[in-house]
């Protein structure tokens, strides 16, 4: 653990829950997000929303300013994608969520969504991390795909230190040597995370895996671990996502793995109070 980070670790506050528009994370819920990797059009962000709210899902996702790793392939839509996604999810009464890549983004991402997240890539840049915290606004944190633990709470520790206690974490995968999946999904470390701080930590099986099979299992496992939510990669045609396609899944999918976990959730409550009363 970096030294002290006093305020990220469990020494002063046990389970923080954090709120985001209606958006709960933490507290024993199982949040989940979900949207496409880029925001495209108008069509797409109000056909998400739309599957998002009938499949009982708490927050939409979409990227504006995309951190590609060609500088060929589609950067996002930039400025003009954040009033679509903020239409879309106001229609539907859910909060959003867009990564801010710069400082010089964080205002109009505060401006038009509920949390701001800080992608993967910049985990470790302080001045953006700072300027998105005095925002004000719920902050959305990715691992490093090279990031330790400590240095995650580290990241975290920058914002609280800014005054703002409203950090959730979200294990995204790790560099493997094995090319099968994208990253490695590291939910021990998720686990891990969790015995370290007081912060809702989630789980972001798209961007562990890069394999839309494998996005469904994942999700269970989180809820079955105790996970506080996941994050997931969703399009109204998948094959078609200007951006990572082959982790998007589709509608019925989503739809389907919101009821799992439903049920997965109410199972697990049910044996929670069978062992309760002995
Ligand atoms: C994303 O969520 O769109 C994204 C780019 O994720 P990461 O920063 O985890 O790669
Ligand atoms: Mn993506």
């Amino acid at each position: 653990m970096p030294s002290p980070c006093t305020l990220a670790t469990r020494r002063l506050r046990q389970d923080s829950v954090v709120t985001a528009g209606t958006a709960r994370f933490g507290g024993g819920g199982f949040t989940l997000v979900a949207g496409p990797c880029s925001i495209e059009d108008e069509v797409q962000m109000e056909t998400i929303a739309t599957a998002v709210s009938a499949a009982g899902g708490a927050m939409v996702r979409g990227g504006a300013y995309k951190p590609r790793t060609s500088p060929y392939d589609f950067q996002g839509m930039g400025d003009a994608a954040l009033p679509l996604i903020a239409a879309a999810a106001r229609r539907h009464a859910l909060p959003a969520v867009v990564e801010a890549m710069s400082e010089a983004q964080v205002e109009i991402v505060a401006d038009h969504v509920e949390m701001i997240q800080i992608g993967a890539r910049n985990m470790q840049n302080v001045a953006l991390l700072r300027a998105a915290a005095r925002t004000g606004r719920p902050i959305l944190l990715k691992r490093g795909p090279a990031a330790t633990l400590e240095e995650l709470i580290g990241a975290a520790e920058y914002i609280l230190l800014e005054g703002n206690d409203d950090v959730v974490l979200c294990e995204r995968g790790i560099r493997g040597f094995d090319t099968q999946t994208r990253n490695v999904c590291d939910i021990a470390g998720a686990l891990r995370l969790k015995e370290l701080t007081h912060l809702p930590v989630i789980l972001d099986p798209s961007h562990a895996t890069g394999r839309r099979s494998l996005i469904e299992p994942l999700v269970l496992a989180a809820a079955a671990a105790g996970l506080d939510g996941a994050i997931v990669e969703v399009h109204p045609d998948p094959d078609r996502s200007k951006s990572d396609a082959a982790q998007a899944i589709d509608i019925p999918t989503f739809a389907r793995i919101a009821a799992r976990v439903r049920v997965l959730r109410a199972a697990l409550e049910e044996d929670d109070v069978y062992a309760a009363a002995g």
